[in-house]
């Protein structure tokens, strides 16, 4: 009779179809696969398995991100939004700072333009859950104003932190703030996309910001075309699903 906990199910059907790796046989995909496996062996108490939890890494950031008065945008926030997603993501997507619904949820690109985010993952073959999700900023600015140069320079060691944590290979800045930011330039988005830049060990890339995209559909073109380079850079399918 089968017995076990869920986890321990889970472990035995993955053993059992070692095509489970299955869906999408992309090193993307088994990558992924791997990393859930071996948190599994952990959670059952391998703890001869010393491979360092990033989770518990980006963790520790966001308790300091919780508490931090770095910079005047303190005092105005709802919550902090430090960023969420997986935490061996290989792809990050980093935009400029939360607004007004990521400020009350305390998440990173919800409301429209985070939907729009979504679909355009989808369009992909990533969900939510495969990337992470983030902002140069970490609380919001009022009115959902431009963040300033102090407040940038307070707030961007906390992104950088998490970028070396991670790991990732290919990083998306969403906007010309949020590129500006990363890369230390400012220049107009249409003059920065659509290119990989080398960026801390990773690939960095910038696109339109998905709010931009709700006032200027037919930009989304432009945009499919970046994604398009990041999921051939990332060895994944094309989904049918354009965002
Ligand atoms: S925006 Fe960043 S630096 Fe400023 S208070 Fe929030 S977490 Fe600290």
């Amino acid at each position: 009779m089968a017995s076990g906990t869920p986890q321990q199910k889970r472990l035995f059907t993955d053993q059992e179809r070692p095509s489970s790796l299955s869906g999408s046989d992309s090193p993307f995909a088994l990558r992924r696969q791997l990393n859930e496996r071996l948190d599994l062996h952990r959670l059952q108490g391998a703890r001869h398995l010393h491979v360092s939890p990033p989770g518990k890494a980006l963790a520790k950031i966001a308790a300091e991100v919780a508490a931090c008065k770095r910079c005047v945008l303190w005092k105005t926030r709802t919550q902090v939004v430090p960023g969420q997603g997986n935490p061996r993501a290989e792809l990050v997507f980093v935009g400029e700072a939360p607004g007004a619904e990521e400020d009350k949820q305390g998440l990173a690109f919800v409301g429209r333009a985070g939907r729009l985010l979504t679909r355009i993952l989808n369009a992909i073959s990533l969900d939510r859950d495969d990337v992470f999700i983030g902002n140069v900023l970490k609380c919001r600015p009022p009115a959902n104003r431009s963040p300033l140069p102090d407040e940038t320079a307070s707030c961007l060691p906390y992104l950088l932190a998490q970028l070396d944590i991670m790991k990732p290979r290919v990083i998306c800045a969403l906007g010309a703030v949020a590129a500006s930011a990363l890369l230390g330039e400012s220049q107009p988005i249409g003059r920065m996309r659509g290119s990989f830049i080398p960026y801390r060990g990773a690939k960095l890339i910038a696109t339109y910001h998905p709010a931009y995209l709700l006032r200027n559909p037919p930009e989304k073109r432009k945009v499919w075309e970046d994604m398009q380079k990041v999921r051939d850079e990332l060895g994944l399918e094309e989904s049918g699903r354009k965002g």
